[in-house]
């Protein structure tokens, strides 16, 4: 039995004053015997606040990317260890933000996946098609190649110690959301993938869905089969309407 898992990605958002709010705020919220893990991608420099904000709270944290080294000259970089000093459980890698804006590809998403799980973190590893390739009806091919960077190169054991999620590219931060269909054919799909090589790793993996989740859209798509909870972005700045997505998972 999977236990669903909602992220909240702040992405590159928020203030001292306002991060630290929020997480009370959600806090709050939160219930003790909630049956879903919880957890907050805040920015970096946000982490040792929010750190001390959420010990010994149900609430988890997480950064929003993760070096693909353990130490040395790599300016702009943030390793593991550095982040589990600070208690992060969680590394999102390969955001499509990431990879688009920053051209990270699947090589070097797949080697921070790979430091992430060596440092003792759990990598939440970005898979998702653009517009244009699911126009061409290129969706499985694309995400099946995003997946296999990281089973070629780490092995599908790997994905026992990592979270996926699943987000098509042209519905984060658009609005458009996927119909639950749409992302449950995908879910079963990367599913299936895996389960060729692990049935067990499969069926325990928890695939998020990301991309324009919403309090009035979660339910229905965390009530698909594959779709384990998700990963959100803007609502994720509220705290009326994250935990209204919490609660839905
Ligand atoms: C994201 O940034 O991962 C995301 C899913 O954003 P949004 O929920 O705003 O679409």
């Amino acid at each position: 039995m999977r236990r669903p898992l909602v992220i909240g990605n702040w992405k590159m958002h928020g203030t001292r004053k306002s991060n630290l709010d929020l997480i009370a705020q959600i806090q709050v919220g939160l219930n003790s015997n909630q049956n879903c893990d919880v957890a907050v991608c805040v920015p970096f420099v946000a982490i040792p606040e929010a750190s001390t904000a959420v010990a010994n709270s149900s609430l988890g944290l997480g950064s929003q990317n993760i070096a693909n080294a353990e130490q040395g000259a790599y300016t702009g970089e943030v390793s593991a260890s550095m982040l589990a000093e600070y208690q992060c459980k969680y590394a999102l890698v390969g955001h499509s933000e990431r990879r688009q804006i920053y051209l990270e590809n699947d090589e070097l998403v797949a080697s921070r996946y790979d430091f992430a799980i060596k440092g003792g973190l759990i990598p939440v590893l970005c898979i998702g098609e653009t517009d244009d390739e699911r126009e061409q009806g290129k969706t499985f091919d694309v995400v099946e190649k995003q997946l296999s960077a990281v089973i070629e190169h780490y092995g599908v054991e790997s994905l026992s110690k990592a979270v996926l999620a699943y987000e098509p590219v042209w519905a984060i931060g658009t609005g458009k959301t996927a119909t639950p269909e749409q992302a449950q054919e995908v879910h079963a799909f990367i599913r299936q993938l895996i389960a060729k090589q692990n049935a067990a790793i499969a069926e325990n993996l928890i695939i998020l869905y990301g991309g324009s989740v919403k309090p009035d859209n979660a339910k229905e798509l965390f009530g698909q089969a594959d779709i384990d909870g998700g990963l959100i972005g803007g609502a994720s700045l509220q705290a009326d309407s994250f935990l209204a997505i919490v609660n839905a998972a």
